[in-house]
């Protein structure tokens, strides 16, 4: 047999990432045992601190720490890309990703010569854009299949993938696979899109609150077949093409395949958390979450204290504008979001009326959850 697998884990407390990190030190893991490092820019969790990683803390976005932390590792053999940066504009999106990932290349290649394999993980935006071409950029039709022609619009997924392809040219022997998740159900508060952790915190603050939990969205949202992906099993896709001959130099959607609705889910989530349940009422204004939520951070200091929870702050355990962007992107321009996706849809929901009226006529979850995931509506 060849040297021990060795993995480097970079974004090792995101959402993936953490499933990556409890999976792969396990004794019986495809092409283990696992020897396992792990890299985020924070200092390391108390969430993440029981895996058996040796944790390094490093903002690849910066050239020279990243020489200077990563390049003294001799015996890595695979490289999970499970991380990502958010900017103004999709074309500093690929500038910033293509930057992040060619650091690491610089500091692994050189110096660990047993690397065979790197996973890079993107997502359904692969087929309908970035969120900046919403609406703008005709996406693929669903359902989706991986070998369909790239988008002509700027993609920070297209970047990764041009620069793992580069680098597998210049080193004969090395492979590159691509994982295709949709909307991701897993664990972990640092993740900068986790649209369950944001859910189960709105729960928690309409229980104590003492209010009935209200679902912040369209009807269409409500109603709609939607698919999600499990981060333990995208992690495992990307350790079964780590380690598997058939998973090489390939692209791979990776979805759990039941489809469920946002309503039923939504009667789970009050039992869970032993709030009354409420109905979607058509008659009600719509509300985004993080209009909803923009003075709840007492409300959750005060359950911090009351429960003993680890102290963390409202804005770092939530992305309250993700849940929007799935459950009612239209109304997007009205309240604070990240800057990539807030400056291009005020640009055009606001200034290209033509653009603006399509998309009210089209519904823009159509295009958002629809055609991102599954096409039955109900009405
Ligand atoms: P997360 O946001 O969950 O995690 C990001 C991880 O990377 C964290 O560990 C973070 O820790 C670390 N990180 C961020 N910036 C840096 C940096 N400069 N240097 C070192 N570490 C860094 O990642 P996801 O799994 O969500 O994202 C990976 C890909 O999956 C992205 O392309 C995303 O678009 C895609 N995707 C995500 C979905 C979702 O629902 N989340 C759905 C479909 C696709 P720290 O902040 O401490 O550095």
């Amino acid at each position: 047999s060849g040297p021990q697998n060795v993995a480097l884990i970079v974004g090792v407390t995101g959402i993936v990432g953490n499933s990556l990190a409890e999976i792969l030190p396990i004794s019986d893991t495809p092409g283990g045992p696992w020897k396992v490092y792990g890299v985020a820019r924070r200092p390391r969790p108390s969430w993440n601190a029981d895996h058996p990683v040796e944790y390094i803390q490093c903002d690849v976005s910066d050239a020279k720490q990243t020489q200077a932390k990563l390049s003294p590792l001799t015996d890595v053999t695979h490289i999970f890309w499970v991380t990502w940066a958010d900017r103004p504009t999709e074309a500093e999106c690929c500038d910033i990703n293509g930057t992040m990932f060619q650091n690491v290349l610089d500091a692994v290649l050189p110096n660990s010569p047993n690397l065979t394999h790197i996973c890079i993980q993107t997502g359904h935006k692969h087929y309908i854009g970035p969120f900046e071409a919403f609406g703008k950029v005709k996406p693929h039709e669903t359902p989706f299949v991986e070998d369909v022609q790239r988008l002509d619009a700027p993609n920070f997924y297209y970047t990764l993938e041009d620069v793992a392809l580069d680098a597998c040219k210049k080193k004969p022997g090395l492979t590159w696979s691509v994982h295709r998740p949709a909307v991701i159900f897993g664990f972990s508060p640092h993740s900068m899109m986790n649209i369950l952790d944001s859910l189960c915190v709105y729960a928690a603050i309409c229980k104590h609150e003492k209010v009935p939990l209200k679902f912040p969205g369209k009807k269409a949202a409500w109603n709609c077949y939607f698919v999600a992906s499990d981060a333990d099993l995208i992690a495992e896709q990307q350790i079964w093409c780590s380690v598997d001959p058939n998973g090489k130099n390939e692209a791979f959607n990776c979805s759990n395949g039941d489809l469920f609705k946002w309503k039923h889910f939504w009667k789970i989530l009050a039992d869970k958390f032993e709030v009354e349940y409420e109905e979607f009422n058509e008659n009600q204004d719509y509300v985004s979450l993080v209009e909803r939520m923009k003075d709840k951070g007492p409300v959750w200091d005060e359950i911090v204290k009351q429960n003993n929870l680890t102290p963390t702050k409202l804005e770092q355990v939530s992305t309250f504008w993700f849940v929007d962007l799935m459950f009612g992107w239209e109304f997007l321009e009205q309240y604070p979001v990240p800057p990539s996706i807030q400056s291009h849809l005020q640009e055009y929901i606001l200034n290209d009326s033509a653009t603006s009226k399509k998309l009210k006529r089209n519904n823009s979850l159509e295009i958002s959850i629809n055609e991102a995931r599954q096409p039955i509506l109900e009405d």
